[in-house]
């Protein structure tokens, strides 16, 4: 597909047809490689549009909840099967879209084939439990039951996963959906929204608006109408999202920024460490909320792994994500790339030492798009911004840590909690590390990145506020628990009163 073929106007989808914004206005999606590169033209949306996705939502969603979940999970099944059948074409135009290298663009999407088949297997999962009454003749039982409309609003850095990973559960649950995707990455959330349409999926179950957070984001969070969200973004935007739904009385799920860390102790296997750092740190051009961005190494070992790793670090090749020599792709915009560079400059205040790296790469071919050369600190301190922000970019920081203890303290020291990981031989180091290590995810000898989706993901302090996607606690997120007492006794029975045990 060339780009040129590809630039055309795309609309929303509401109530099962597409439709521009009522506004008639649009927004560009452009190439991060290619800046020159324009994807397509995306409705831009306000608050009437909103207004109409959740409309047809609201009607939609009484049906789709009494359709069978087994016949609601076939329609997963098939979009997995879709999913997977585009795999190579859906993973380039994520490559193109957002910048990350075509291996990483595949991995996304195979997170999105994944969830759909893990989903439609819990179908036919129980959805309840049968638990014994204090009296007798009186059945009790829970079950799960949808919440009614919910809004998916996610990211750009996992344009595929992260959609998957909330319309699926959300769908199979009986909800109806109104999704928001990233202003960054339209194209590929509209490829998914045809895909489960061309699997089955009735008209107005699933609704996508596309367009600015704060034109059709926050209105969509304010309707009265949408009785959950489920957001995944920045501290900044989730605080807001959730002040509003605390006063509206509404359900909110967060999964928001990191500053996870790798401990490297003095007996760890330094060449596994050194792979694990680069895939950790320099992945998706450091832009994944669960990137190493923090290297914690104990002294002994200090000064050879640190040498070690600019060897690798400086030999990283930047450029597009197609090209198959690529290491590192360009950072998602140009906001983004002045971002990671102001955190340069602060670093450099700091007295942090810059070992590579630290500017933003313009030449050549390199200048047409949003190029940042992997970056890495060495003498940087705990309580350093560089060490404590999350910088969402190709930048790795190394702390020096005295001994074990003080390694744990410096990796539980920030404000986010989503993913640490240590490096060690020492088998009762490896779980010390587990059960001091203050975050939703640990990982030994294994980077900070790698969740599989038959696994909880979140995080805990301002990462999240306490739910987990993915594994079976998806459904935590986009059901209520009904319960259900049944008393065929024929009498009144008083419970904690006409026991037999009383
Ligand atoms: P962002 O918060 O700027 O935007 C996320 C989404 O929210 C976008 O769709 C955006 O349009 C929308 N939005 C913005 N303002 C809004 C508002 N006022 N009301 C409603 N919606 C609004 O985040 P981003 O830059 O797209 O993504 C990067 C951030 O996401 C990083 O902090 C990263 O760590 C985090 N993230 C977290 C996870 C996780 O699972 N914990 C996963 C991926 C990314």
């Amino acid at each position: 597909m060339s780009g040129a073929e590809s630039a055309r106007t795309y609309g929303n989808l509401i109530g099962g047809e597409w439709r521009a914004a009522r506004s008639g206005e649009t927004f560009d999606s452009v190439n991060p490689a290619r800046r020159s590169e324009v994807l397509g033209h995306f409705a831009r949306s306000s608050q009437s549009d909103i207004e109409d996705a959740v409309s047809a939502a609201v009607a939609a969603q009484p049906a789709w909840a009494r359709t069978p979940m087994p016949g609601r999970s076939e329609v997963i099944a098939r979009a997995g099967r879709l999913l997977e059948e585009r795999k190579e074409e859906l993973a380039r135009l994520m490559t193109r879209e957002m910048g990350k290298v075509l291996t990483e663009a595949r991995g996304d999407v195979q997170e999105g084939i994944d969830m759909a088949k893990y989903m439609a297997g819990q179908g036919r999962n129980p959805v309840g439990e049968v638990v014994p009454s204090e009296l007798r003749d009186k059945r009790c039982f829970t079950e799960r039951v949808p919440i009614g409309v919910v809004a998916c609003i996610t990211p750009w850095n996992f344009p595929m996963a992260i959609p998957c990973w909330k319309l699926m559960p959300a769908l199979l649950a009986g909800n109806a959906v109104v999704f928001k995707p990233a202003e960054d990455t339209p194209l590929v959330a509209i490829r998914l929204a045809e895909i489960l349409v061309e699997a089955g999926l009735p008209s107005g179950v699933l609704n996508l608006v596309t367009g600015y957070g704060e034109e059709c984001g926050a209105p969509l969070v304010e309707n009265s109408l949408v009785r959950a969200i489920s957001f995944t973004g920045s501290v900044e935007v989730g605080q807001q999202i959730a002040s509003t739904c605390g006063r509206l009385g509404k359900r909110v799920s967060l999964e928001l920024g990191g500053k996870n860390a790798m401990v490297v102790t003095a007996d760890a296997d330094l060449e596994l460490a050194l792979d694990g750092a680069l895939w950790g740190a320099f992945g998706t051009a450091g832009q994944r909320c669960t990137a190493t961005s923090r290297l914690i190494v104990e002294a002994p070992v200090l000064e050879a792994f640190t040498e070690q790793l600019l060897g690798r670090v400086s030999k990283l090749r930047l450029g597009d994500g197609l090209d198959p020599a690529t290491d590192v792709g360009p950072v998602i915009n140009q906001t983004q790339l002045k971002r990671i560079h102001a955190y340069t400059e602060i670093g450099l205040q700091e007295a942090a030492r810059l070992l590579t790296g630290g500017s933003i790469a313009a030449d050549g071919q390199l200048g047409e798009g949003n190029f940042y050369r992997p970056t890495l600190f060495a003498d940087v301190k705990p309580e350093m911004r560089i060490a404590q922000e999350e910088i969402f970019g190709p930048t790795l920081v190394v702390i020096p840590a005295v001994d074990f203890s003080d390694a744990i303290r410096i990796a539980n020291g920030t404000r986010y909690g989503l993913s640490l990981s240590i490096y060690t031989r020492d088998l009762a180091r490896a779980f010390q590390a587990v059960d001091r290590l203050e975050s939703g995810i640990v990982y030994v000898n294994a980077p900070t990145i790698g969740a599989e989706i038959q696994l909880p993901f979140g995080g805990t302090k301002w990462t999240g506020n306490g739910h987990r996607e993915a594994g079976t606690t998806a459904f935590d997120e986009f059901t209520e628990w009904k319960t259900v007492y049944i008393d065929y006794s024929g009498h009144l029975q008083r419970a904690q009163i006409d026991t037999d045990a009383s």
